[in-house]
């Protein structure tokens, strides 16, 4: 028989959000895979576990996988959690629970908290359909092209962001989706200082600049997605560019600076042409 990978999601502040279920599985599998072990040393000392740690973060975890799996391969079952939260949500555990189905291991997720759906629960924006987008790239150009591709993304979309980056962050929203989209700031959930405001992007822009605790601690922006009808004028507008483009440039010129222009896919710009050049 061979062992059972717990996926196990713990607390993102409140350590009372730690599931009975959790705390059983903590307690009885061989070993936990945990990304700081100092750091969750300290949850399995407050729920009297003592479960032996060993380390999986981003910087080992690829040397890490065959020995864990050959240990579940072994009949071990073994738990990986990270520092809060979901394991591979925006943290390490991918390759170990890729692996984990390449030798037919059986993956039972645990679950509990995340903060996204924490956030998305509490913003009071269409939650039906959502986009998930993690952490946008720290260089502001980059960050720029990021938010410009997602500019007629219609579905709700929730972003992660750095304390220290929130201002600049914001600014870039305001700047690439207008000052008038609603969004939710999601701050320190579960915790003493927790905030949950909803408000416009140009609010928040002033009040993250004026308000310097709102920019400390963990951060959620919830950002509502583009109108539906903004969606299929921006595709005609984009359609009404390439033509232009194409009177002057080749194909794939055009979708070279059709995709500088508007933060698109160069490829997607590229086949769009094509079909509007035939
Ligand atoms: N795996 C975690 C989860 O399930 O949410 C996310 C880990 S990621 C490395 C850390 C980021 O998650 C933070 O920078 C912040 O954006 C968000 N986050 C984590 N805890 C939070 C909290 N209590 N309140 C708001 N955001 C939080």
């Amino acid at each position: 028989m061979t062992g059972i990978l717990y996926v196990v999601a713990t607390p993102i502040g409140n350590l009372d959000d730690i599931s009975r279920r959790a705390t059983q599985v903590l307690a009885q599998v061989a070993r936990i895979a945990a990304e700081d072990t100092r750091h969750s040393a300290r949850l399995l000392q407050h729920l009297g576990i003592n479960t032996p740690l060993v380390a999986v973060h981003d910087h080992n975890e690829a040397g890490r996988v065959q020995s864990l799996i050959a240990q579940l391969v072994a009949g071990d079952s073994l738990a990986l959690i990270s520092d809060a939260g979901t394991p591979l949500i925006s943290d390490p555990g991918f390759r170990l629970v890729a692996a984990a189905h390449e030798a037919n291991i059986q993956v039972v997720p645990v679950v509990g908290a995340c903060a996204a759906i924490g956030a998305l629960s509490a913003a009071g924006l269409p939650s039906d359909r959502f986009t998930f987008e993690g952490f946008l790239s720290a260089k502001t150009t980059a960050r720029q092209t990021q938010l410009r591709a997602l500019l007629h993304e219609t579905r709700t979309l929730i972003f992660y962001e750095a304390p220290h980056r929130i201002l600049e962050c914001v600014q870039d929203m305001c700047l690439v989706f207008g000052g008038d989209r609603r969004v939710v700031l999601a701050r320190e959930l579960t915790k003493t200082f927790e905030t949950v405001r909803q408000m416009t992007l140009a609010e928040l822009s002033a009040w993250v600049e004026q308000d310097s605790n709102q920019q400390r601690g963990e951060i959620v922006l919830v950002l509502e997605g583009a109108a539906e009808n903004a969606s299929l004028a921006a595709e005609a507008e984009i359609d009404a560019l390439l033509l232009k483009l194409l009177k002057y440039l080749p194909v794939k010129q055009t979708a070279q600076l059709a995709a500088e222009l508007t933060g698109h896919k160069k490829n997607a710009l590229y086949d769009r042409a094509l079909l509007l050049q035939k």
